[in-house]
C-alpha cells in the first residue's frame, strides 16, 4: 500500500525531495522509491514561514511498506481511499446517460458558476439544455468593466457581478476548500482541463485570478456548445411561466417565450428584479441573516510583516482570516455584534461592484500574481432578520439598498465611494483626507456613520481594535475602510425539496448563491452541479425498467 509523509519542506519545482522523504521513512539513501506531490501549503506560524508539501510515495518492496507502517514515523500513513479519491485525479462515476424525452428540456438561467456547471453536467448527459444569460460573454465584459471603473459609466446588464462567468469573473478566484476529493474534484478538474494552472489540484489555498478566469471561460462555454447546449447571452428572464401552478418556461426581456424544464433559475445575488419575478410565480422563500461592512485596505507589506515577520521574500503575500466575538460589556450593556474578514485579497484591488445605478457596492480582486502593492479583505459585521425593514422575503434586499444608497450620495456621485481612515472611525471622527488606495473609482473621505447603522459600525469598531492585537498595524494610520460591502450574500432563501425543486413552484429549481444555497465560486458550481445531476437521475429513473 502507498504512503502519504506529510509536512516535507518544500523548496521548489525543481528541488529533489527524496533525501528528505527517506530520512522521514528511516530508509537508507539507497533505498529506492518513487513519489508524487499532492498537496502544498505554506505555514505561515513557523518563523522564518515555510511552504510544506505532502507525498504519496510508493515502495518496491511493499514488505518494507508493511514495516513501516506498523510504527509510522510521525506525519506518515497509508494512502488511503479517500486519498485515491482526493488526489489522484478520478472522476466519481458519472451520471447515466437517460434518453431525453421530447418535452423535457432544461432551460438553465444565469452563466455563473451555478449556471455553467449545470449547463456542463447537462451537456455531458446529451441534454437538449439551453443556458440564457442577461450579460455578455467575458470577452465584451471586460470592455464593459473596464468603462465603469475607468469612467464611472455603468452598464446595467454587463458589469462586474452579470454577464459570462457571473460574480466570479472580476475576482480574486479563491477556490479555497481542503477537499479535492468527489464532486469538488470534478469541479476543479474541468477547471484545469479548460486552463487554470494544475497547481490548484494541489495547493491547499488556491486561487484563480481575474486573468485566469477571463482566459477559462470562452474554453468552457466552447464545451458546453460542443456538447449541444444552445448558449444565448443578452437574453434576461423577466418572468416564469406557471401554468397549472407548474413552472413551464420563462419569458424574456424581448418578450419572447421559451418554453421547457426543468427552470434552474441561478441568477446570483445581485438580480433582486428576479428574485421578485420568482415570488410572484408562486415561489417560497425566507428571510436570512446577512454579513455587511466595509472593505479595509492597507499596504501588503504591512500584513507580510504581521504575519511572516518579516518581509516575505520569495514567500507569497500574507493573506488572514480573523472572527470577533464580543463578549457582553460589565455592568450590563449589549455586546457589540460578532464580526469577521471574509474574502481577503492578497496583493489585490478594492474595486466597484454595482449593477445599479446609483447605489455603490464594493467588492476586492486579483490577478493571478497577486502582485498589487495592497491587501484588502471585508470586514462585515452580522445583520439579523430583525434590522430588516419588513418580515417580508424581499425585505433584506431593502435594507441593502438603502446601504448602498447612502453610500452613492455619501461618496458624492459616479461610483465614488466613502472612505474613513480606520484611525479615524475609532476616534470617532470623519476622515478629512484618506491615504492612496486602489479604488480607481474615487475615494470621498467621509464618516462612515452616515452610510452604516450604528450597530454595524460598534461591530466594526470592536472587530477591528481585536484584530489588531493578532495583526500589529491592523488599525493603524495607513489602514482605509472602503464602504460598502453589502452583496456577501443572498439574504433570503428560497425552499427547496429534496430534489431541489421549489414545492410551491414545481419545475423551477432555485440554484446558487441567489436562491440562499451556496457562498463562493466552488459551491455555487457545486449546487448547479447538484441541481443538474438531480434531473438526470430522476430522468433515469423514469426509465430504468421496474
Ligand atoms: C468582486 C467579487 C469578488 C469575489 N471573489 C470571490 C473569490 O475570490 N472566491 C469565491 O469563491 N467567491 C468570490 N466571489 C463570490 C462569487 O463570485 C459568487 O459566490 C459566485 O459567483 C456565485 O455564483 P452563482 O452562479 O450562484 O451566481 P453569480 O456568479 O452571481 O451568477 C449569476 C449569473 O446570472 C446572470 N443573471 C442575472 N439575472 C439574470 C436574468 N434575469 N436572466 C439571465 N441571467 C441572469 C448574471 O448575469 C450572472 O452571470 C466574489 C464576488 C465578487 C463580486
Amino acid at each position: 500500500m502507498p504512503l502519504l509523509v506529510a509536512n516535507i519542506p518544500w523548496t521548489g519545482p525543481e528541488a529533489d525531495p527524496t533525501d528528505a522523504l527517506q530520512r522521514r521513512l528511516g530508509l537508507s539513501p539507497a533505498t529506492s522509491l518513487q513519489f508524487e506531490l499532492v498537496k502544498r501549503s505554506v505555514d505561515g506560524r513557523r518563523r522564518p514561514p515555510l511552504w510544506l508539501a505532502n507525498y504519496r510515495v510508493d515502495l518496491d518492496d511493499p514488505a518494507l511498506e508493511a514495516r513501516i507502517l506498523r510504527k509510522p514515523p510521525h506525519g506518515v500513513r497509508a494512502y488511503g481511499s479517500r486519498d485515491h479519491e482526493r488526489f489522484d485525479k478520478v472522476d466519481p462515476a458519472a451520471p447515466s446517460r437517460p434518453r431525453w424525452p421530447a418535452g423535457v428540456r432544461p432551460i438553465v438561467v444565469g452563466a455563473g458558476p451555478a449556471g455553467l456547471f449545470a449547463a456542463l453536467r447537462l451537456g455531458e448527459a446529451g441534454a437538449p439544455a439551453i443556458l440564457i444569460e442577461r450579460g455578455g460573454p467575458v470577452e465584451e465584459r471586460h470592455h464593459a468593466v473596464r468603462k465603469y471603473w475607468r469612467h464611472a459609466e455603468l452598464d446595467a446588464d454587463t458589469n462586474v457581478v452579470f454577464g459570462e462567468g457571473g460574480a466570479g469573473a472580476f475576482s480574486d478566484g479563491k477556490i479555497y476548500t481542503r477537499r479535492r476529493d468527489g464532486e469538488l474534484g470534478w469541479i476543479f478538474r474541468r477547471l484545469v482541463d479548460f486552463g487554470a494552472d494544475p497547481t490548484i489540484l494541489e495547493e491547499g489555498w488556491a486561487h484563480l485570478g481575474t486573468d485566469r478566469i477571463r482566459a477559462i471561460l470562452p474554453q468552457l462555454r466552447a464545451r458546453i456548445i460542443e456538447l449541444g447546449v444552445e448558449v444565448r447571452f443578452h437574453a434576461a428572464l423577466q418572468s416564469l411561466l406557471v401554468e397549472g401552478g407548474r413552472c413551464v418556461g420563462v419569458r424574456l426581456s424581448t418578450g419572447e417565450e421559451l418554453r421547457g424544464g426543468p427552470v434552474i433559475v441561478a441568477t446570483g445575488h445581485s438580480a433582486r428584479d428576479v428574485w421578485e419575478a420568482m415570488l410572484a410565480a408562486g415561489a417560497s422563500a425566507e428571510q436570512r441573516p446577512i454579513h455587511i461592512g466595509a472593505r479595509i485596505e492597507h499596504p501588503q507589506q504591512v500584513i507580510d510583516q504581521a504575519r511572516y515577520g518579516s518581509p516575505r521574500g520569495e514567500l507569497p503575500p500574507a493573506s488572514y482570516r480573523l472572527t470577533s466575538h464580543p463578549r457582553p460589556r460589565l455592568g450590563g450593556g449589549d455586546a457589540a455584534r460578532a464580526a469577521h474578514t471574509f474574502c481577503m485579497c492578497p496583493g489585490g484591488t478594492v474595486v466597484g461592484a454595482s449593477n445599479h445605478p446609483g447605489r455603490v457596492v464594493v467588492n476586492g480582486m486579483s490577478y493571478s500574481k497577486r502582485a498589487a502593492w495592497w491587501a484588502n479583505s471585508a470586514v462585515i459585521v452580522e445583520v439579523h432578520p430583525g434590522d430588516y425593514p419588513g418580515t417580508d422575503p424581499l425585505a433584506g434586499a431593502r435594507y441593502q439598498d438603502e446601504i448602498e444608497r447612502r453610500a452613492f450620495a455619501a461618496g458624492g456621485g459616479d461610483f465614488k465611494a466613502p472612505g474613513q481612515r480606520v484611525s479615524d472611525l475609532l476616534a470617532g471622527k470623519g476622515s478629512v483626507d484618506v491615504p492612496r488606495n486602489s479604488y480607481t473609482l474615487g475615494v470621498t473621505p467621509a464618516d462612515l456613520r452616515e452610510v452604516l447603522p450604528a450597530p454595524l459600525i460598534n461591530g466594526l469598531i470592536e472587530a477591528i481594535r481585536h484584530f489588531d492585537r493578532q495583526i500589529p498595524g491592523f488599525a493603524g494610520p495607513e489602514g482605509l475602510l472602503i464602504a460598502p460591502e453589502t452583496r456577501t450574500t443572498a439574504p433570503l432563501r428560497f425552499d427547496r425539496d429534496e430534489r431541489l425543486e421549489s414545492p410551491s413552484l414545481p419545475g423551477l429549481m432555485p440554484v446558487g448563491e441567489g436562491a440562499g444555497y451556496a457562498g463562493g465560486i466552488v459551491s455555487a458550481a457545486l449546487d448547479g452541479d447538484r441541481a443538474a445531476r438531480s434531473i438526470i437521475d430522476r430522468l433515469s429513473a423514469l426509465a430504468a425498467p421496474a
